[in-house]
């Protein structure tokens, strides 16, 4: 590792940019764009024909996604937006046909498939269930009992088909997402999952416990390739993830950081609950037999998450401390000082 590695936006410059925005929240926003230009020239169209409950229905409902854009745009919270979004789109739904008659029950189907893009698939079955009694509610009265069996049937197959289509690709996504976070030999989390999870701890708005994060990694491991082999090598890999996951909480996250180094985040550790999990650590390594007739040892350098500072600095301050155990003779922790933001400004 050089100097220059370890300088401003070197090694970890990737992790000091901007937050990346979720697809749930680019969906949520992509939506209500969309709805603004399909509804607002039925809502004009009404304001010129003086159909003045109809209008004010249709333009309640641009400026509510309006809103919902703006407000996720500028914090990112998507959830209860997208909760929020739907109840408006279904009871904009339910007034437009309670008001214009069952003409207007084709927006009832988009509607309903909508709320499949931002919500659970059983949340979203939920509300359109909902929508459905209100809707049989409203058209019983003006429907003979042939035409209400029919808007019903019809949609409650869309309602299904969106349903299982939502529910396989979430089950899909899941799948898809234990594959790619996850490193394959060892099965704790991989260098991508890491990146993720510290930037979603820089973005965490609400106030929590401090959290450190440790680098570790092994000591005169090429040793052990070369005389033993890499398959060898390889086991003792798997071994010193089972003691870490030993040695760890349950809410501590774990990851392997690349070749024979690893990162813990010790969620809700202080500096010194977290070198003590690290002295642990250590200690637990260098009595166990991670292979045959060679004791292996393990450095760590400990850095708080403190969130006056971006991720980048976090792994910077952990991998100097790494650094510095090793420069120190290996088998050994070393702990960043609390460093204030200005220190960093100043290049400390
Ligand atoms: P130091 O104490 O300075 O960390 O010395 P070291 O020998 O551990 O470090 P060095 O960077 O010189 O060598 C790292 C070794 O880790 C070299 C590489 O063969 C080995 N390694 C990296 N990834 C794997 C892997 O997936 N399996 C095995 N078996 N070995 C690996
Ligand atoms: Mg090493
Ligand atoms: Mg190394």
């Amino acid at each position: 590792m050089s100097d220059a590695e370890k300088g401003e936006g070197g090694r970890f410059g990737w992790l000091s940019g901007r937050r990346k925005r979720s697809i749930e929240e680019v969906i949520l926003m992509l939506l209500c764009t969309l709805s603004i230009p399909s509804i607002l020239p039925f809502g004009i169209y009404r304001l010129v024909q003086r159909n003045w409950l109809s209008a004010a229905v249709d333009m309640a409902l641009v400026l509510a996604m309006l809103a919902v854009i703006v407000h996720v745009w500028r914090t990112g919270r998507h959830r209860v937006a997208s909760f929020c979004v739907t109840l408006a789109y279904s009871a904009g739904m339910l007034v437009t046909v309670y008001l214009r008659g069952v003409s207007l029950v084709y927006w009832v189907y988009p509607t309903m498939i909508a709320c499949y893009f931002v919500l659970r698939p059983g949340v979203a079955v939920a509300i359109n269930s909902g929508s459905l009694v209100g809707l049989v509610a409203i058209l019983a009265p003006q429907l003979e009992v042939l035409n209400l069996m029919t808007i019903v049937v019809t949609v409650g197959l869309v309602n299904l088909f969106a349903y299982i289509f939502s529910h396989r690709t979430g089950e899909q996504n899941k799948a898809l997402h234990t594959e790619v976070e996850l490193d394959f030999l060892t099965g704790v989390g991989n260098r991508r999952s890491l990146d993720r999870k510290l930037a979603d701890h820089a973005d965490e708005r609400r106030p929590h416990l401090a959290s450190c994060l440790l680098l570790l990694d092994l000591d005169h491991f090429k040793q052990v390739n070369d005389r033993y082999g890499h398959a060898a090598g390889d086991r003792a890999l798997v071994r010193l993830c089972e003691v870490m996951r030993l040695h760890t909480r349950a809410t501590d996250r774990l990851f392997r950081y690349g070749g024979e180094e690893f990162a813990i985040i010790a969620n809700g550790a202080a500096l010194l609950a977290a070198s003590r999990l690290a002295e642990n650590l250590r200690a637990a390594v260098a009595s166990t037999c991670l292979i045959d007739g060679h004791p292996l040892t393990i450095s760590i350098g400990v850095a708080a998450m403190d969130k006056r500072t971006a991720p980048a600095d976090w792994l910077m301050q952990a991998d100097k401390m790494l650094y510095a155990a090793k420069q120190g003779g290996r088998n050994a922790v070393r702990v960043a000082d609390a460093v204030a933001p200005s220190d960093y400004a100043q290049g400390a």
